[in-house]
């Protein structure tokens, strides 16, 4: 079953000047020299193929990703640049790696000796790379001596190349410089004096270029959410430049009618009409990743009325009061902007209550993606 759903009017926008302007704005702030599309997870939901394509023309010179399968996703794609997969891999696997050119990230001596086994006998090799664990505790080497021996078990296997040593931050996209600096400490620390050197290092996620780029080398950026236009520590950490928000949610209405003051809509009959009005039936649901508990938050009409979602989302429908009578198959902007009027996702995540990065994150692949200028 495909889940895609191009004949439902149920669609995410995504704005090609934006991923060019986030793109930009980071980019000098961090005096970065290369930008690491991070486009895991279906692009941060926003959606893989469309994203890779604006990345690219935005001067995206190299894609980061969760596991394997995306890296192959992003292969099929035909994207040829370089790409990380940043979480671990079952180094069994590592073939469909070296076969494409994808390079893996190893924790342990141990997977290393598997990859070079799964590889012995071949004519290929593997770029490997080496995270370092100073202090997110995720993934990665937490020794002084085990990163050494896994450093020299790459350098004596022919097949494994020594692409990358590198490291992830905790707390960079918060107020807590001295978990920033204790982790730039613990770097110099575990990579004192290595047998031998990478090909290159990269330390800098959205929040270290955007808040820390003096702390550590940020020649390459790993960049997610930034990319998206969306800072995920509204309002703790003030952005010190724009960003634009790259996604906008637009539905057409499917069904539309009169209703009179206290009619009851919706399942468990939550809400009703506060005065004679209409009410409007949008193909989108929770399970869309509209969220469930909306109700009462604020939707903008194409005419210029701004409505507002009448009861509990359903899964795969909801509804929306509006004063003025609407016709079917007009756009309805769920998050996103109408003339002089907006809804941000901060905005939506704020009305329901929920972490915006999880919101972000939650679009379902039912929503068509069509890129606009
Ligand atoms: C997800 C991820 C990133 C991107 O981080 P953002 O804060 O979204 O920019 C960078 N590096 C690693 C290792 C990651 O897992």
């Amino acid at each position: 079953m495909n889940y895609n759903a191009p004949h439902r009017h149920a669609t995410i926008e995504l704005s090609q000047a934006a991923v060019v302007h986030n793109l930009k704005v980071i980019k000098a702030n961090a005096h970065a020299k290369e930008i690491m599309a991070v486009l895991k997870a279906n692009a941060f939901s926003h959606g893989l193929p469309e994203m890779a394509a604006l990345s690219v023309k935005a001067g995206a010179t190299r894609f980061g990703m969760a596991m394997l399968d995306e890296a192959l996703a992003l292969r099929d794609l035909g994207y040829t640049e370089p790409i990380d997969v940043l979480g671990l891999t079952d180094p069994t696997y590592v073939r469909l790696a070296a076969e494409r050119n994808i390079t893996l990230a190893f924790s342990t001596k141990k997977s290393l000796l598997t990859a070079a086994k799964q590889l012995s006998g071949t004519n290929l090799s593997l770029k490997v790379s080496l995270p370092v664990d100073t202090g997110l505790n995720r993934i990665g080497f937490k020794n002084h001596d085990d990163l050494v021996a896994a450093i020299k078990v790459v350098s004596a296997e022919k097949t494994l190349i020594f692409q990358s040593l590198w490291t992830h931050f905790a707390t960079a996209d918060t107020p807590n410089v001295d978990y920033v600096d204790f982790q730039v400490s613990e770097w110099q620390r575990l990579t004192y004096n290595l047998p031998a050197k990478p090909n290159e290092t990269h330390f800098a996620n959205t929040g270290i270029a955007t808040w820390y780029p003096e702390k550590i080398n940020t020649d390459i950026v790993r960049l997610g959410i930034g990319l998206f236009g969306i800072n995920g520590s509204d309002p703790t950490m003030p952005m010190p430049f724009e960003l634009i928000p790259v996604l906008s949610l637009k539905v057409e209405v499917v069904n539309s009618k009169p209703i009179k003051a206290g009619e009851a809509v919706g399942y468990g009959v939550t809400f009703r009409a506060p005065q004679d009005g209409y009410l409007i039936t949008m193909p989108i649901g929770h399970s869309d990743g509209y969220p469930f508990n909306a109700s009462g938050m604020r939707v903008l009409m194409a005419d210029g009325q701004v409505g507002h979602i009448a009861g509990g989302v359903a899964m795969d429908q909801s509804m929306a009061f509006v004063e003025n009578p609407v016709p079917v198959g007009m756009m309805v902007t769920l998050i996103g902007s109408v003339g002089d009027e907006t809804i941000t996702m901060e905005e939506l995540a704020d009305y329901t209550q929920c972490n915006i990065v999880p919101l972000m994150n939650d679009f379902s692949p039912r929503l068509q993606r069509i890129i606009v200028p």
